[in-house]
């Protein structure tokens, strides 16, 4: 019932619209005007002000015909680097860029898959309630978008978000994200001169680093360092060093634990080192600031979205599995402010890279997963 060619023909033409994040206004626009012109009310809320971006959330309530529960549906709007000037391309039934840049359709793909939804609703003057969307901005750079969302706006209670990969799978899990920053503050001195008089903030750092324990920690937590500056030239001890790290768990008791461990390795090689200068004794200290990014989403496998999703597939001659995904996404935000949602994918691939692919047949087959959803949800 959906039109793959004017669904492929959206997704290209959105893709052809630059949008990283904080600069989504043109995208947002197109589909306003699109929304509206199905009848769609819409806002475009205040958080782009706070976050310093070009355009807001836009948020459009589609009136039913019937009153049927209202339904969320949700996909961002902004995109990763490289990502501008996108040429998208489509062989043999994949969308791919040119390989210079990303595609993006992470999550164009998702956003052109409501706007089909919706269209053929319309249409085809399809038994629905009320539709609530949220096109998010700024979702790669910490969900800005969904996080500052007025959730007071939307009335439903359950939903679909549409931003991973394949449409055999289906998201239920996303872990609590956690990102630390480690400063460490040494002693500088003259290293060919008096290095004795000196603490070394880069070997603080080496020696905790070492004695961490990163990477996969258990099979429902992971913990990385990613970023490391400071240093000024190779004859000064540096006195200072910034190391940033994450950690995520889908147990927050793990979290917090691995959290911990990290802080202790920075502390512990920390105290291992003085000098006294004159008669006084200096000790190296270290900074630490821990913040919460996200916390975790955990959706049943019996919730009533969840069902309705796998009956809508099961229906339409498909199978899925379930899944629990190592990274986070705006459907952490939506389900800790009570909209349940599971995170359908759309048939995206290699996200995040210039080698980023849609398989087309999977990104169909999502939009009449969500289009058999929203019918089983006003049976
Ligand atoms: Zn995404």
């Amino acid at each position: 019932m959906i039109s793959k060619e004017r669904m492929t023909q959206h997704l290209m033409d959105l893709i052809r619209i630059d949008s990283p994040s904080k600069i989504e206004k043109n995208v947002a626009l197109k589909l306003e005007d699109e929304m509206k012109e199905l009848g769609a009310e819409c806002i475009i809320d205040n958080v782009g002000n706070k976050i310093d971006g070009n355009v807001g959330n836009l948020i459009v309530k589609v009136k039913g015909n019937t009153d049927a529960p209202t339904f969320f549906l949700s996909s961002h709007m902004d995109t990763v680097a490289p990502g501008l000037g996108i040429q998208p391309r489509i062989d043999d039934g994949i969308m791919r860029s040119d390989g210079t840049t990303i595609l993006g359709g992470d999550d164009k793909s998702g956003v052109s898959i409501i706007v089909e939804v919706i269209r053929t609703l319309k249409e085809q003057n399809i038994p629905h309630g009320d539709i609530e969307v949220a096109f998010t901005i700024c979702e790669e750079i910490g969900l800005l978008g969904a996080k500052y969302i007025d959730i007071s706006l939307f009335k439903s209670k359950y939903g679909i978000v549409l931003d991973s990969s394949t449409p055999k799978k289906l998201v239920l899990k996303c872990p609590t994200s956690d990102v630390a920053v480690f400063k460490i503050h040494g002693l500088e001195a003259h290293a060919g001169l008096c290095p004795e008089n000196g603490i070394n903030s880069i070997k603080i750092a080496s020696e905790a680093i070492s004695n961490m324990k990163i990477g996969r920690i258990d099979h429902e937590t992971t913990s990385n360092i990613g970023v490391i500056t400071g240093g000024v030239a190779t004859n000064i001890i540096p006195n200072f060093v910034m190391v940033k790290g994450e950690a995520r768990s889908h147990n927050n008791e793990k979290l917090d634990k691995e959290i911990e461990h990290m802080c202790k390795c920075f502390n512990d090689a920390a105290k291992k080192y003085s000098v006294t200068l004159e008669g006084e004794t200096i000790k190296p200290t270290v900074e630490i600031e821990v913040e919460r990014v996200y916390e975790k989403m955990d959706v049943s496998s019996e919730a009533y979205i969840t069902r309705m999703v796998d009956t809508a597939v099961k229906n339409l001659g498909h199978e899925i599995e379930h899944q629990t995904s190592g990274g986070g996404c705006d459907a952490n935000y939506f389900n800790n402010m009570g909209i349940e949602c599971v995170n359908l994918g759309t048939g995206m691939y290699e996200l995040h890279t210039v080698n980023e692919y849609v398989i087309m047949d999977e990104f169909y087959r999502s939009a009449d997963i969500v289009l058999e959803t929203i019918q089983l949800n006003t049976a």
